[in-house]
């Protein structure tokens, strides 16, 4: 008994497809494969990026405990106003640089006739 030609034409064919969509298929799976590795590249990089930002803010943050744990004070005093500050003080900060003086004590700045703000009574 002979299977009808048209049939086996038509599995052929559709055979032939097949493995048409799968090739197409796996091409697909490929540049996503890519696309995906091209991703992970990236993200690696920006982690790099976010953890060398951390860094950079946690020296930040560790300057500002050193300061304040060593008990180091450094005061500032305003030529103008004659008064002198600690060098964290509202005031302080807003002096203008050409009235800027540095004390590395109170009394320093007393003796110079400098007044006392309030930041340096407590
Ligand atoms: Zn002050």
């Amino acid at each position: 008994m002979e299977p009808l030609p048209q049939v086996i034409d038509n599995v052929k064919e559709s055979f032939k497809l097949a493995k048409r969509d799968i090739i197409e298929l796996a091409q697909t799976v490929n540049t996503l494969n890519e696309t995906l590795h091209e991703m992970n590249k990236k993200y690696q990089e920006l982690l790099k990026e976010q953890h060398a930002m951390k860094l950079k803010l946690s020296e930040k943050g560790s300057k500002k405990i050193i300061i304040s744990t060593t008990g180091k004070r450094q005061y500032v005093g305003s030529r103008r106003a004659l008064k002198v500050h600690d060098s964290n003080c509202v005031f302080a900060k807003n002096i203008k640089p050409k009235y800027k003086i540095n004390f590395t004590s109170k009394s320093k700045a007393l003796n110079q006739g400098y007044k006392l703000c309030d930041c340096l009574k407590k």
